[in-house]
This record gives structure tokens, C-alpha cells and sequence, in this order.
């Protein structure tokens, strides 16, 4: 069989630097094959035990950490299903930010946007405000905006939605979570979702997901919310130690590899480790700019920017395309714009297990790649 179309397994590591799917260790990867198991067996129970442990010391909750078979963008539409059935407020600063907006309107909510550019961070002032003039069933916003590498504060955005009694705070962490500060309970987050292929370094295919008592007792008495991301059934099943459905059994068994890794680094330095990459990155943009005569920029402003990935606006006459072609060429995967900023900005997803070194040396490739003739 021709197997062109596949990824050389000896390809080598510390190269590959899409802010997601991010670079999964060889480690992981072999985790997976491991035979099939009953997934209402006892085996698949203790299993699901040590995967709360590890999710729960990463995810910084004592609730339980739901895991579903889906990507990330599945336990989004979890959360709007399951917390409103009339109206919602989205924040929005970015791709995925909008899509929140987009799937509370496809599941037929009427949705209220708060905007601000992309590139921006939002003001939890003004959420304040917007909650003032109008109430809502819930509020979606984004941590980690991957399409522009802005971190929202959402801690103090949590606080204020937080002082009305009904609205319930749904956040995508899908970017943040694993690499930048996340605290699910002490900041009162209601519905806190991630995937398994940004900071967590897995493959693509888990979500996992955090539901506050006020979210489950909103579950209980919202409409349609179909069947497949009830969070009821959820919780009702990992009080079991199982799973709705049959779970991603080898995605269960890389994960199970991956938590040991994270609990061996503890969570606290992995937030470090990935600032310490993303400041790097941020000063290395400076240094092109002062001294290397390459006008690039961050776009996201200082106080608002992501840890685990970095959105480098590119001066007018270097097409973003062509530069993540040429990193390419000489064997470095980087991720393109998103969307509307496809050709004036190019992406480093520094997350996941990347270390500094390998970072140094993907901007010294980059570097030679934007000032080369
Ligand atoms: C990657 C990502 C998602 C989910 O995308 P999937 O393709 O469903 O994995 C959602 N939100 C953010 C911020 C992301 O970075």
C-alpha cells in the first residue's frame, strides 16, 4: 500500500509547532497500542480513576472531569446544549470564539455577540455593563484565542458573570488549558472544556470537560439537548468510573501515559515552562524588529497574550503562505494565519512538551527563513 499519505515515524522530534495538533511524544504514541479491554470492566473502572486523578490535578477542579469522544469544538456544543435554551451572550475576539457564538445559534438560541477585533482581549467592565442592560442563560467565552494568541482574563470576566445568579460562565480552554494558568474552581467556571491535541500533547479525539453543580442542575431542566453530550448522563456515569458511550480506548491509554508525564512536571511548572517559551518568542518578534529591520509585531497586546501560542503580524510585503512554506522546506512545521489573518500573520504553537531549545532553534530557522534574500 502506498504510504506516501503518511507521516514517516522516524521523522524527527521538536520540529512540528502547529499550535494544534501539537507535537506528540513517541512515548504517547506507543501508549496506544495496548489490546482492546471491556469498557464496563472492572480493568476500564480503574482506568478511569487514575485519568479523574491526573485531569483533576491538571484541570485544578475536586469536581469530576468528564472525557468524551469528540474534539474540542463537540464539548462546546456540550456546554450551550446543556446551559440555555433561550439566550446566551457571546464574547468574541477571534475564530473560536466566534464559532461559540456560531454553534449556540446553529443549536437555535438567540445569541447576543459582544465583540472586539480580533487581536484584542475584552474588558470585563464592559461585560459588566452588556450583563446590566440584559440577562442571559449563559455567557461563552474564550481563554485562549488560538486564532490570535489572545488570553482573555477570564478569571475577572468569570467573577463579574459570576455576580448574576442565573448566568451560568462556559469557557474554551481548548488552547489554554495544560499550558496557561487555568484555576476551573477557584474561578468559578461553570463549564470548563478542553481537547486532548493543544497543551495537553495528545492526539486529537478526547474532550474533556468540567461541569459546576449550577451547570448540572441547569441540565436537568433545559430542553432538547439530544443525547450524545448529556452532561447528566455524564456525571451519572462517572460517578461509575465510566463513560457515556464507548469511550476512545487508545486515546484513553495515551492519555493515561501523558497525565504521569504532566503529574511528573507538576502544573504549576508546566504553566512556567510554556510562559517562559511564549516570552521568548515575544522578545525574539522585539529583536527582529529593533535590530534584524523585519517589521513584525505581536499582535495580541502585552497583558493580553497567550502562553501557548504566538501570532506574529508580518510586514506588508512578506506573504505569511509563502514563510510557513519555506519553514517547510527545511523540515519545521509552523501554523499559518487563521481565517482573515491567513496571509498577514503566521502562528507558533509553543505547547505542549516543546522545550526551550527546540524553540531557540526554530526562531533561529525562521529568522534566517524572513531575513533571507
Ligand atoms: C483547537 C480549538 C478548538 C477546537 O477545535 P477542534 O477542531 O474541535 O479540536 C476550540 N477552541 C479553541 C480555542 C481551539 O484552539
Amino acid at each position: 500500500m502506498a504510504e506516501a499519505c503518511l507521516p514517516d515515524p522516524s521523522e524527527t522530534p521538536g520540529r512540528f509547532f502547529l499550535p494544534g495538533p501539537t507535537e506528540v511524544s513517541r512515548s504517547v504514541l506507543e501508549a496506544q497500542a495496548r489490546p482492546m479491554m471491556d469498557h464496563r470492566g472492572k480493568h476500564l473502572k480503574a482506568l478511569v480513576r487514575e485519568l479523574q486523578e491526573g485531569l483533576q490535578a491538571a484541570l485544578l477542579t475536586e469536581r469530576p472531569v468528564f472525557i468524551g469522544t469528540s474534539s474540542g469544538t463537540g464539548f462546546m456544543e456540550a456546554g450551550v446544549r446543556n446551559a440555555a435554551s433561550q439566550r446566551v451572550l457571546s464574547l468574541t475576539n477571534g475564530a473560536f470564539s466566534e464559532r461559540f457564538a456560531a454553534i449556540a445559534r446553529a443549536c437555535g438560541l438567540t445569541v447576543d455577540t459582544l465583540s472586539v477585533e480580533w487581536g484584542e482581549g475584552h474588558d470585563p467592565e464592559m461585560v459588566r455593563r452588556r450583563l446590566g442592560e440584559q440577562s442571559y442563560e449563559a455567557v461563552t467565552v474564550c481563554h485562549s484565542e488560538t486564532s490570535t494568541g489572545v488570553l482573555n482574563p477570564v478569571a475577572d470576566i468569570a467573577r463579574v458573570i459570576r455576580e448574576h445568579e442565573n448566568t451560568l460562565v462556559l469557557v474554551d480552554s481548548v488552547s489554554g488549558a495544560g499550558g496557561a494558568e487555568l484555576r476551573t474552581d477557584e474561578w468559578g467556571l461553570d463549564w470548563l472544556l478542553t481537547g486532548s491535541q493543544k497543551a495537553f500533547a495528545l492526539p486529537p479525539g478526547l474532550a474533556f470537560g468540567v461541569a459546576s453543580e449550577r451547570m448540572l442542575a441547569r441540565s436537568e431542566t433545559v430542553g432538547a439537548k439530544g443525547v450524545y453530550f448529556d452532561l447528566v448522563e455524564y456525571q451519572k456515569q462517572i460517578e461509575l468510573f465510566q463513560t457515556p458511550t464507548t469511550p476512545a480506548l487508545t486515546l484513553l491509554y495515551s492519555l493515561h501515559a501523558q497525565l504521569e508525564t504532566m503529574r511528573e512536571e507538576g502544573i504549576q511548572a508546566r504553566w512556567a515552562r510554556h510562559l517562559e517559551m511564549a516570552v521568548r518568542c515575544w522578545d525574539w518578534v522585539a529583536r527582529m524588529r529593533e535590530q534584524g529591520g523585519v517589521a513584525l509585531e505581536v499582535l495580541a497586546p502585552e497583558g493580553f497574550r497567550s502562553p501557548t501560542v504566538t501570532c506574529i503580524s508580518l510586514p506588508e510585503d512578506v506573504e505569511g503562505t509563502r514563510i510557513v512554506g519555506a519553514m517547510k522546506d527545511r523540515g519545521y512545521v509552523i501554523g499559518a494565519g487563521y481565517g482573515k489573518l491567513k496571509d498577514t500573520t503566521i502562528r507558533i504553537g509553543h505547547m505542549g512538551e516543546h522545550t526551550m531549545q527546540e524553540l531557540d532553534t526554530l526562531l533561529d530557522v525562521l529568522e534566517a527563513v524572513l531575513g533571507g534574500p
